[in-house]
C-alpha cells in the first residue's frame, strides 16, 4: 500500500494530511498526484467522494510553496492557481479544503461566488492570493471590475467539467481562458467522459495523462437500490408515510425541479417533517443555513435539485429518496452515491410513476443494476405499464402508519 509519504509531497502538506486522520492515499489520490508534481496535464475521471479534491490541491500547494510567503504585500501574492467549479457549495468545500491542506504552509487561498455581495470579496482578491477558487459567472465580474489579474496564473483546475458544460458555462469558461496565459498546466476532472467533455479536453490540456478511477456509471454493491410504483397524485403522502415508518437518522430527497423542492418542502413541514430544502433559488445564506443544519442532524430531511445538490460532501447518509427519477440517467448514479459510502450500507428509493417508463428504461441501461420492486401496501398503482420483469420480482411492503399524511 502507498502512503503519503510515497507520493514525495512536503512535510507541511504530510502533517496536515495525518492531523486529518487520512492513513492512505484514495486511488485518484495515487493516481493523479505523480503526475500533478511533474507538472503535467491532466485528464481525470472521479466523482466527489473520491478523494479528488486532495488530488489536486496537495500537488498544486506543493508546486507553490516555494512562492509562499510570509510577506503582506499583495504584489507578492498573485493568482497562481485558479480553480473553476460549476456551483457555490463545490467552491465552499474546496476551500474548505484548502485551508485544512495549507494550515502549514503560508499560502494563500480565497474563493468568489455569485449571490452574495462584491465588496468582501473584491478586499480579499486585492488583499492578493495565491490560490483562487471561483464560480466562473463572478470571476468574470471580478475581472470586469479589474479586482482581479489572472495573468500570472500557471496551474488551471476546470472542476466538474461536465456538470459545467451541462449548466452553460462554455462560454463563461471561454472568456477566462483568454484571460490566463496559454503557457501553463492544466487540470480537468469530470464525473463523466463524454463527447463534449472529450472536446473540451482536447482544446484545453496539453498532451494530458488520463486518469480513471470508478468506472463510469458504476453504482455502488453496497447500496440496495428500490423502485416504488406510485400514482403521481400520491407521491408526497407516500414519501411521507415513508419518511415516518422508516427510522432512518437522515434521509436525502432530490427533485428535478426547483418549484417542486419549494412545494414538497412545504408539504412536508405540514406533515410534521423537519425538512430545509435546497435549490438554486435560494440565496447563499439560505442554502448555508439549510446545510449546516442538515450537517448537524438538526434537520433530518433534506429536499434537494441535482445541481445544488452536486458536490455536496455530506458524510455516511443512511438513505437517498428520488421523489421522481431524473431526466438524466447520469444524474441517477450521482444521487443514489449519496448514500452507501466507504463500506456503509444504504438504501436508495425511487418513487416511481407509470408515466416515468422512459426514465426508467434508460436508468436500467445505463446502469445494469439489481433494482428491486417493492409494492407500498395502500398505495397501489395501476401496474400496467411496468416492465414485467420487475413487477414479477414485486414484493409487497407494508409502512407503520403513523397517522397518514393530510395533502
Ligand atoms: P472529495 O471527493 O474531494 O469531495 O473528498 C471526499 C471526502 O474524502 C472528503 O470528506 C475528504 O476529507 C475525504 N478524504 C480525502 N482524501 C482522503 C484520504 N486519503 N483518506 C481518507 N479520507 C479522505
Amino acid at each position: 500500500m502507498p502512503t503519503f509519504a510515497d507520493l514525495n509531497l512536503a512535510p507541511e502538506l504530510l502533517r496536515a494530511v495525518e492531523a486529518e486522520g487520512y492513513t492512505e492515499p484514495t486511488p485518484i489520490q495515487e493516481q493523479a498526484i505523480p503526475h500533478v508534481l511533474q507538472g503535467r496535464d491532466l485528464l481525470g475521471a472521479a466523482q466527489t467522494g473520491t478523494g479528488k479534491t486532495a488530488a489536486f490541491v496537495l500537488p498544486i500547494m506543493h508546486l507553490l510553496k516555494p512562492f509562499a510567503t510570509p510577506s503582506p504585500s499583495p504584489a507578492r501574492h498573485p493568482v497562481r492557481a485558479l480553480v473553476l467549479t460549476p456551483t457555490r457549495e463545490l467552491a465552499v468545500q474546496i476551500s474548505e479544503s484548502c485551508a485544512t491542506y495549507g494550515k502549514h504552509l503560508p499560502l494563500r487561498s480565497g474563493v468568489v461566488y455569485g449571490g452574495v455581495p462584491m465588496p468582501p470579496q473584491q478586499k480579499m482578491l486585492l488583499a492578493g492570493v495565491e490560490i483562487l477558487i471561483a464560480t466562473p459567472g463572478r470571476l468574470l465580474d471580478h475581472a470586469g471590475s479589474k479586482t482581479v489579474n489572472l495573468s500570472q496564473v500557471s496551474i488551471l483546475v476546470l472542476d466538474e467539467a461536465d456538470r459545467m458544460l451541462d449548466m452553460g458555462f462554455m462560454p463563461d469558461l471561454k472568456r477566462i481562458l483568454a484571460l490566463i496565459p496559454t503557457k501553463r498546466q492544466s487540470l480537468l476532472f469530470s464525473a463523466t467522459f463524454s463527447e463534449p467533455i472529450r472536446a473540451l479536453a482536447h482544446d484545453f490540456l496539453r498532451d494530458p495523462v488520463t486518469v480513471e478511477v470508478a468506472r463510469r456509471n458504476q453504482t455502488n454493491d453496497n447500496v440496495r437500490q428500490v423502485i416504488m410504483p406510485v400514482d403521481d397524485r400520491r407521491r408526497r403522502a407516500l414519501l411521507s408515510d415513508l419518511l415516518k415508518a422508516r427510522d432512518w437518522d437522515q434521509t436525502l430527497v432530490f427533485v428535478n425541479r426547483k418549484i417542486e423542492a419549494n412545494r414538497l418542502g412545504d408539504f412536508l413541514h405540514r406533515n410534521g417533517h423537519n425538512v430545509v430544502e435546497i435549490h438554486g433559488d435560494k440565496d447563499q445564506k439560505q442554502r448555508n443555513k439549510a446545510l449546516a443544519a442538515f450537517k448537524a442532524g438538526e434537520a433530518r430531511v433534506m429536499v434537494a435539485t441535482d445541481v445544488a445538490a452536486r458536490g455536496l460532501d455530506i458524510e455516511a447518509l443512511p438513505a437517498v429518496i428520488n421523489y421522481e427519477l431524473p431526466f438524466d440517467p447520469e444524474d441517477y448514479v450521482h444521487r443514489i452515491g449519496r448514500t452507501g459510502r466507504a463500506g456503509a450500507l444504504g438504501d436508495a428509493i425511487s418513487l416511481v410513476a407509470p408515466d416515468e417508463m422512459e426514465k426508467l428504461t434508460l436508468v436500467r441501461k445505463l446502469t445494469k443494476a439489481q433494482l428491486s420492486i417493492e409494492i407500498p401496501i395502500g398505495y397501489e398503482p395501476i401496474l400496467l405499464d411496468f416492465p414485467r420483469d420487475l413487477i414479477s420480482k414485486a414484493t409487497m411492503v407494508r409502512l407503520r402508519q403513523i397517522g397518514r399524511a393530510h395533502v
